[in-house]
């Protein structure tokens, strides 16, 4: 194959194909020394590389060569580029010079031109004259070359400026968006701008791990464990990052666990790419990427079609064409898949970052948006929901309003009823007042004329019986019956004497031991017959109405005699205790019912079982009035089948 002479202005804007110029000589076995190669003893075994790369893998070693001159005023120094997938041992050894070793050159990377499935390997191309020569090239352990092409210094440094301006743009985008996705995130809350901060920062990383050794360190290519360790790290949040984006943990939580657990799984195999086994770690993580990108796709397919999940169409299309790009080259990288066509020195593909990196920024944005509008639509329902709960609580304060004026109308019109009941109540209650004020004054002075005919009747029965000759029934009887009656009348005085406001006891000293023994008097012999003294020996003086005091005692006494056998005893004993004189009457009759023992003092209260005995109610009622009204007390002491004992008490006049 003839020559190819460059001329000064090849390889300045780009770069000098070789492809269709070299030769190729496949070494199967890899038995060829160099020697023997560059003295042309095999110069008969060359042959057109023709299309396609070479495959110089599997113990076959390529030699390739091609023969350059150049123009007088083109360069002596050119840099000759190829691009190997995973190369192994690649040289170049310089035009043969008769007699001379043969020196190989091993290829150089910079960190610009570093690719993320292929990698430049460049050489340095010495034309000393304008005489052509062959320069040869021995691939092994190389899967995969193609791409030769030969750049001017010059034309090289542009090249090498542009791709840097466009990775630290592209770094500088990396930046900006990490850093306005953390503002979101502070002002928003939503860990999305957290995860994809976290991308960015790891995009940041891989940048600066090419471009920070391009300016310090002269075009020293970086660490590659390091390398290996931030893609690790970017897969780890590119995987967090899209669990967050699609809501794994919503609609697939197996998803979002095995997001986690791959995250956890490049985080290990970055520190093991630091320790220094980055090659040996690379096929499996790159396998497990093409896993995670496979199900990112399905997922997001799943996502979109089967649970109908508009929101993330935007998202997901673009995850898709990204994942899709992504897979391609892992496919690429570990030779499962044909590398595309050449790619220059790599600004189309630095200029691809870029617009990967905007691309998500959009996804990102679409979801803020998406995310926004949710929240105004929330708050619009929020504040609907809250207006129309106000409307109603408007609603039913004017109803309770209305309600309540109509109770109160009702109320008023009740409290005016009332007050005219009210007031018609007074008048009825004066008027009867009025009305039994005239009837006790009636009964009062009805009782008050009784007494003189009375008392008259009385001494009549009394003088009809000689001195000395027991008196006769007829007389007797008489007598009982005008007793009877002076007693109701008595009663009857003595319950309007305490009643009238204006009453006043007519107090005076005395000695209660006679008051009890005039009781006697007015009794017939027969009742007399039956009743037995036991007094106390000495005077009882006490102060009181001897008017009231005898009708109290007489009302105690009637009763024993009334409601006992006339064959049995009443006893009435005088006695003091405790500055007070007590009379005890005590009878043997059929006593009190217990049902009826806390009423006899109520006013015109008749036992159950004294129908058959004549009486008012009045006479235990006054005879406890008349003892309150003297500072004493009456009151039931037993009552049963035995009889029943009454004490009436009042207290003794203390000397002055
Ligand atoms: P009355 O005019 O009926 O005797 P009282 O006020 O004197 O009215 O007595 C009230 C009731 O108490 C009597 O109806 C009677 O049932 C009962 N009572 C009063 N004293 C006795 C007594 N010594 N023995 C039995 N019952 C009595």
């Amino acid at each position: 194959m003839s020559a190819w002479a460059v001329t000064a202005s090849d390889g300045l804007a780009e770069a000098v194909r070789l492809d269709e110029r070299i030769e190729v000589l496949r070494d199967a076995g890899s038995t060829l020394h160099a020697e023997d190669v560059l003295a042309g003893r095999h110069d008969a075994a060359f042959a057109p590389a023709g299309a396609g790369p070479l495959r110089c893998a599997d113990g076959t070693a390529c030699w390739v060569r091609f023969s350059l001159s150049r123009t007088p005023d083109a360069p002596a120094r050119w840099w000759l580029r190829l691009r190997a997938l995973r190369p192994g041992e690649v040289a170049l050894y310089a035009p043969r010079i008769p007699g001379g070793e043969p020196v190989a050159q091993e290829g150089r990377q910079f960190p610009l031109n570093w690719r993320f499935v292929s990698t430049d390997l460049f050489f340095n191309v010495d034309l000393p004259d304008s005489e052509a020569h062959y320069h040869y090239l021995r691939l092994a352990d190389t899967p995969h070359a193609d791409g030769f092409s030969l750049w001017q210094p010059l034309g090289f440094e542009r090249q090498q400026r542009q791709l840097a301006t466009y990775l630290n743009a592209s770094m500088g985008v990396a930046f900006a968006l990490m850093m306005v996705n953390l503002v979101f995130w502070r002002w928003l809350r939503d860990t999305l701008f957290l995860h994809f901060a976290f991308v960015m920062f790891a995009a940041v990383l891989l940048h600066a791990w090419q471009t920070v050794p391009a300016l310090a360190i002269d075009e020293q290519m970086g660490d590659l464990n390091l390398r290996g360790a931030l893609q690790c790290l970017l897969q780890a949040a590119t995987a967090l990052f899209v669990a967050r984006l699609f809501d794994y943990r919503v609609h697939a939580p197996w998803a979002a666990r095995t997001a986690k657990a791959y995250a956890a799984f490049n985080l290990l195999a970055g520190a093991v790419a630091l320790a220094g086994h980055q090659a040996a770690i690379e096929p499996w993580s790159a396998m497990l990427e093409l896993l995670s990108l496979a199900t990112a796709i399905g997922l997001a397919g799943w996502l979109l079609f089967v649970k109908q999940q508009r929101q993330y169409a935007w998202p997901a299309t673009l995850m898709m064409a990204l994942t899709f790009s992504s897979m391609l080259g892992r496919l690429q990288w570990l030779g499962w898949m044909p590398l595309g066509g050449d790619v220059t020195l790599g600004v189309s593909w630095a200029a691809a970052r870029l617009f990967y990196m905007l691309l998500l920024a959009i996804i990102v944005a679409d979801r803020t948006r998406r995310a926004e509008l949710e929240l105004r639509h929330a708050r619009r329902r929020a504040l609907d929901d809250a207006l129309r709960v106000e409307r109603e609580l408007e609603a039913r304060i004017a109803q309770r309003t209305r309600e309540l004026g109509t109770s109160n109308a009702q109320l008023a019109a009740e409290v005016v009823r009332r007050r005219e009941a009210e007031a018609g109540l007074q008048v009825a209650l004066e008027s009867e007042r009025r009305a039994l004020g005239q009837q006790r004054q009636f009964v009062a002075l009805v009782s008050h004329e009784f007494r003189t005919p009375l008392a008259v009747i009385d001494a009549a029965a009394q003088s009809i019986g000689l001195p000395g000759v027991e008196a006769s029934p007829r007389a007797v009887k008489i007598r009982r019956a005008v007793h009877r009656l002076a007693m109701l009348v008595d009663n009857c005085l003595a319950e309007e004497r305490l009643h009238a406001d204006r009453l006043k006891l007519r107090i005076e000293p005395l000695d209660l031991r006679t008051q009890v023994e005039d009781l006697l008097q007015p009794l017939g012999p027969a009742e007399r017959a039956r009743l037995r003294l036991d007094l106390q020996a000495g005077a009882a003086p006490v102060r009181g109405d001897p008017a009231l005091l005898d009708i109290a005692l007489h009302n105690l006494v009637q009763n024993a005699i009334k409601y006992s056998p006339p064959e049995r005893e009443v006893r009435i004993a005088l006695h003091l205790r405790g500055g007070e004189a007590c009379i005890d009457v005590e009878d043997q009759g059929g006593g009190i019912r217990a049902q009826d023992q806390p009423r006899i003092f109520e006013r015109f209260f008749r036992g159950t079982t004294s129908a058959k005995a004549s009486g008012t109610g009045l006479g235990l009622f006054l005879c406890d009035e008349i003892a309150r009204r003297h500072g004493g007390a009456v009151e039931l002491l037993r009552s049963d089948a035995r009889g029943s004992v009454f004490r009436f008490r009042i207290p003794l006049q203390t000397q002055p």
